[in-house]
Formats: structure tokens, C-alpha cells, sequence
């Protein structure tokens, strides 16, 4: 369960790989399968057999209002799913039209647009004329609509792209998971066990490598394995992907393995050839790298000391068997950055493995898909870049670098235009010095379109403790140069911070404001800041000024951690602020506000700013 626009890249990489080594591998996409089945004329027929079977009492009034309705969700659905694939561009004018597409609650989130002129309110949203934006738009509040009717008519866990996720996240005990799978299976569960059959059907597999990025994927993964295992337990099945690497490394529980008989941690190429050549009786248990497994009823960890596949030796991606013209280009949030996550189907690539800098003291620096930095050749990427554009036909390339390295970036830019490829790519980078204006200008010609960069807590005192390496006035000057040069740039901003103060976030907010407002930063997010048990924070709270929570006992995921900050700060009433404040300032709103009248949910009053008026402007002029 992730998104829905693109493939998520684990399958399309290992597939890549093992096919690479001779390996006779196959993928599935049963995230997209699932939510397409649950969105078809006969899955809203199942769904309204679950409603009737209701007794009325236990009919929310979205569920009854959904009922009354139904005719006109039955006929608009197919051809509203053709549209959001690309199918059938005409239908935005329709939609656009809003007489179309039955409209539920969440549709009510268009009042929240300015209708000054007592026009059309989404205008200002998207201008005179975005019709294909509004009507993917309106589009995407029909589904989440039918997504909502399905949490209060089937299983109150449901979103299509997070499913039970608190059954997982950060989650000590397997209890709720295990009762959830012994649980009798709902529409959901069956519809999604179907897909598992149908897939056996199709590919006969020996072994079943199953890729859980974030916690909103376990419980699915664990009803695929359960069904797998229901149906021929001599099938294999293996789980990895990022939520096991973050969460399960110190996995004791059994049960996971009534299901899984593999857990793999960290890059999976050099864990899954161990694999493939221990099925192979070619290989002992012993010889396992990075691999959890029961033995005796308990849990065992065992890691053979292998070195890893090289970045450089890891092979292309392939989508190969992944139905790329059903996706869904969706359009959720109205912020720019977002768009590109949600909207269109990129094709993702790493520039390079891990991060370069792997300092800042948020982030899972400990952890192999931060720490261990390896590139390759800008030739190798390029050959890899022709290849993909070869298979998919799309030219549209996400880098999912959690900080693709300058350097990198620049012999890849170079590399573009010397073999003329016409292609276009966003990603994450860090903003350092050394993207100067020339540097943007190229990257931006070879394709460049948008880049996010933590920009974080925008005060230069946390800046420093959380070891960014970075200060406020070089980051105002690398993102100016990026938006010369006509790249979009996101700005991850974060609140909640060890020791941060009233103070402090009141002066983020008005930093960011002039950011905007010299035109520096178009996109931006606040998140609340999370200390993980693999963060420098998490390790070494003492150095932060915070004292860490006691974890509870258990045997399963473990991740965040709760910690005291003497500091004391309402952060989440100060973050509501935050939001909105960044919210209106996207669309252009309320820039010359002052930033404390954002603030009026914090319950008392907040403190002016200590930022000089003109802070950003001259940090520019310097530059
Ligand atoms: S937050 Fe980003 S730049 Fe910092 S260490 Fe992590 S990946 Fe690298």
C-alpha cells in the first residue's frame, strides 16, 4: 500500500538485479491491483453488499449518503479511473464542470479557497486554465470520498495509501498484528487474496520476496504471506524493504515467521543471492548475510560477513510486468512539490547509495542506506537512463537520493547534454555552496525541473546542533540560484526540535516567510520533529539537552522514541501555525502579514520576531 501515480522502486531494482545474475524474476504491484479492483464497478457492487449487510444503526451518514447515491458512483467510476490513467484527457471538462462526479464531504475543502470576486473558487487555486488540474483535483476528493465510505463500511484502517499502519509503526508488540491476521478476512483482505491467488496462478513462484517500505504496507504484506502459506507452504517467502530496516533490527518474535520464512536487512541484492543459493542447497543456513530466521521456535539473526554489490554493479531497473498505463496521476495536495509525488508516473533512480554528508543528527545516519556512500560513473547512470526510457517510453526520471551529491549531479548534467537526451528529473539534495548559479543553470538544462533540501529548522543556532551544515543565508542564496535558473524548489522544514523555543520557531516562520518572498522557495513542508533510536539524537540524547522515554518491551518494530525537552514548548499547537502559515504563503497569500497572526491557536500570545526585516534581502546582496 504506497502510491499510487509510480511503482515504488524496491521491486523494479531487485528485479533488475536478479535478472542481471540470471535470475528467472518476476513483479507484481499489488498495492495498484488492489485499490484499481476496490475502485471498479464491481468492487463498489461488493462494497454495497457490505453496507446492506450493515445493520442501520452501525450506517455512518457518509455511508448512508453513499447508498443514496450509488447509481451515479457505479456509472462515473470507470471512466473517472481512465481519465486519472491518461486515457481520456476530454472527460476534464466534464469533471471540471462539477456536474459530473457525485460530490461527498471531502469535497467541503474547496471552501477553504479565497472566492473574492464571487467567481469559480477554484481559479485562484489553479488559474483561468487548469482544467485538466481541477479535474484531476475533484478527481482524486471523489476517490478519497469512496476511501472514506469503504474506512466506515469495511475496516476502519483503510486508506489506499497507508493501510493499518499503527498495527506496525513504532509498534512493541506483534499482538494487534497477529490478532488482525486471525481475524476474519473482510472485503479488503478477500479482495486482496484474490489478487495473491491470481498472481501464484500466473508466475508458479518457488520463492516470494515481499518489499514493505513503511509501516501502511506491513499488515497487507503480512495477509499476502498468509495467504501464500495457506495455499502451498512450500513456497518461500521472504520480507525487506525499508520499514524492516528501520523498524525489525532487533527482531525476536516468532510469529513473524508463521508467515514470513525470511527477514532481510539493508540493501537487499547481497542478502537475497545468499538466499537464492542456500534454496539451491548450495549454500548452509550459517552462511546467511543479514538474514532473521526460526530455528527451535526462536528468532536468529545471522550475518556471513559478504561484502555488499557495489552501487556500480547493481544493474538497471526494470519495470518489466508492472501495468505502468493503469497508474493513477492523482492530485491531492495543493502544493507544488507534492504535485510531482502524487501527479505522473516517474521513472526513480539513484544517483548515488546512501548520502554523502550522513551528519545530521535527525536523521538514521547509523543505518547502511545513509552511511554507506558509494557512485558510480556518470556514463554508467546515463547507459542506465537510456535504458529505462528505452523500456518505459517515459522520460520523466525521479532521483530518490535522500541527497544526491553535487558532484554527481554535475558529470551526470554534463553527460545529458553531451548525449542530447532530452529528459526531465527532479530529487533531494543538501543546499551547500557548491550549487552556484552556473552549476543551477546547467543542471536546469539538462533537465532539471524541481529540487527539495532540509532547510529544517531555519534558525542558524539548530541548524548547528542538528550538524546540517548549512546556515540561513547560504541556503537563501543556493535556493535563489536554483529558482533563477527556473527549478522549483521545496523547502523541508522542520518544527519541534531538542531545546527549540517559542522564539525560535516564531523566527523560522519569518525566515521562511521572506524566503518566499524574495522568491527563493515556491514549496515547503513543515514536519514535526521525531527522534528515532538510530538518530544521533537518539543515541546521544544528553548532547541534545533531552532525556529520552523508557521504550516499552517487545519483540517487534521499534523506531521512534519518546524524549522530554526541558524546553517545555506546545509544539503541536505552535505547528498548526506553522502549517497554515505555509499553506496560504505557497499561494502567494498573506506574505506581508506579520508572522504572529498566524499563531492565534497557540493560546497565548507569541513573541515579535528577532529577524531583521530585511534579512534575507541581504544575505542575497552579500552573495
Ligand atoms: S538528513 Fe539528508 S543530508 Fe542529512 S545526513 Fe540525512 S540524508 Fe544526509
Amino acid at each position: 500500500m504506497t502510491q499510487l501515480n509510480t511503482p515504488y522502486p524496491s521491486t523494479a531494482y531487485l528485479t533488475g538485479f536478479l535478472r542481471s545474475r540470471g535470475v528467472d524474476a518476476v513483479q507484481e504491484d499489488l498495492a495498484l491491483a488492489l485499490a484499481l479492483t476496490l475502485l471498479s464497478r464491481h468492487g463498489l457492487s461488493a462494497l454495497r453488499e457490505c453496507i446492506e449487510a450493515l445493520p442501520a444503526p452501525r450506517r455512518s451518514p457518509l455511508v448512508e449518503a453513499f447508498g443514496e447515491r450509488f447509481d451515479d458512483y457505479l456509472e462515473t467510476i470507470a471512466p473517472t479511473l481512465a481519465f486519472l490513467q491518461g486515457r481520456d484527457a476530454t472527460l476534464a471538462h466534464r469533471i471540471a464542470g462539477r456536474g459530473f462526479l457525485p460530490e461527498g464531504p471531502r469535497f467541503a475543502s474547496l471552501d477553504v479557497y479565497v472566492d473574492a470576486d464571487g467567481g469559480d473558487p477554484l481559479a485562484w487555486a489553479f488559474g483561468a486554465l487548469g482544467v485538466q488540474d481541477r479535474a484531476r483535483h475533484l478527481a482524486t476528493l471523489y476517490l478519497d470520498d469512496i476511501a472514506d465510505v469503504l474506512r466506515d463500511a469495511v475496516d476502519p484502517r483503510f486508506e489506499f495509501v497507508r493501510y493499518a499502519e499503527s498495527l506496525a509503526q513504532s509498534q512493541p508488540s506483534f499482538d494487534p498484528l497477529a490478532d488482525a491476521l486471525a481475524a476474519p478476512p473482510n472485503l479488503i483482505d478477500r479482495t486482496l487474496r484474490e489478487l495473491t491467488l491470481d498472481a501464484l496462478a500466473r508466475h508458479a513462484p518457488t520463492l516470494v520476496l515481499v518489499s514493505v517500505p513503511f509501516p501502511g504496507a506491513v499488515y497487507a504484506a503480512f495477509r499476502i504471506a498468509q495467504t501464500i502459506k495457506a495455499h502451498d507452504p512450500a513456497i518461500v517467502t521472504a520480507l525487506g524493504g525499508g520499514f524492516v530496516n528501520t523498524e525489525l533490527r532487533e527482531l525476536a518474535e516468532p510469529r513473524v515467521f508463521d508467515h514470513f520464512d525470511h527477514v532481510t536487512l539493508d540493501a537487499g541484492e547481497r542478502p537475497l543471492l545468499a538466499l537464492l543459493e542456500h534454496l539451491a542447497g548450495k549454500r548452509s543456513k550459517s552462511r546467511l548475510v543479514r538474514t532473521f530466521g526460526r530455528i527451535d521456535g526462536r528468532v536468529r539473526y545471522v550475518d556471513f560477513p559478504e561484502p555488499d554489490v557495489p552501487f556500480a554493479e547493481v544493474g538497471t531497473p526494470t519495470w518489466d510486468g508492472l501495468p505502468l498505463e493503469r497508474y493513477l496521476s492523482l492530485l491531492d495536495m495543493l502544493n507544488p512539490m507534492h504535485r510531482l509525488w502524487s501527479d505522473g508516473r516517474w521513472n526513480k533512480l539513484t544517483v548515488a547509495h546512501g548520502c554523502y554528508w550522513k551528519k545530521c543528527s535527525f536523521c538514521d545516519v547509523s543505518l547502511d542506506y545513509i552511511s554507506r556512500y558509494e557512485t558510480t560513473t556518470a556514463a554508467k547512470l546515463a547507459d542506465r537512463i537510456e535504458a529505462i526510457v528505452a523500456e518505459t517510453g517515459q522520460t520523466g526520471f525521479h532521483f530518490v537520493d535522500e541527497a544526491a551529491p553535487p558532484k554527481a549531479l554535475k558529470a551526470l548534467a554534463a553527460e545529458l547534454q553531451r548525449r542530447r537526451l532530452a529528459i526531465s528529473w527532479w530529487g533531494n539534495i543538501r543546499f551547500e555552496k557548491s550549487f552556484t548559479a552556473p552549476l543551477c543553470r546547467q543542471l536546469a538544462d539538462s533537465g532539471c525541473i524541481a529540487i527539495s533540501g532540509g532547510l529544517e529548522v531555519a534558525s542558524d543556532r539548530l541548524l548547528a546542533l542538528m550538524s546540517k551544515g548549512v546556515s540561513v543565508d547560504q541556503v537563501a542564496r543556493v535556493t535563489r540560484a536554483f529558482s533563477d535558473a527556473g527549478i522549483l524548489v521545496h523547502a523541508y522544514l522542520m518544527y519541534g526540535f531538542p531545546t527549540q523555543t517559542v522564539q525560535e520557531t516564531v523566527d523560522a516562520l519569518e525566515t521562511v516567510r521572506q524566503l518566499f518572498a524574495a522568491g527563493c522557495i515556491q514549496s515547503g513542508f513543515f514536519h514535526r520533529f521525531a527522534c528515532t533510536v538510530h538518530s544521533p539524537v537518539g543515541r546521544n540524547p544528553e548532547q541534545y539537552g533531552v532525556t529520552l522515554r523508557p521504550l516499552p518491551p517487545g519483540a517487534f518494530a521499534r523506531n521512534d522514541v519518546g524524549f522530554v525537552d526541558p524546553a517545555g514548548v506546545d509544539h503541536d499547537a505552535l505547528g498548526i501555525g506553522l502549517k497554515k502559515a505555509l499553506y496560504n504563503y505557497m499561494h502567494g497569500v498573506g506574505l506581508e502579514e506579520d508572522v504572529r497572526s498566524w499563531f492565534d491557536a497557540f493560546g497565548a500570545p507569541v513573541p515579535r520576531t528577532r529577524v531583521a526585516r530585511h534579512r534575507i534581502e541581504r544575505a542575497l546582496a552579500a552573495g
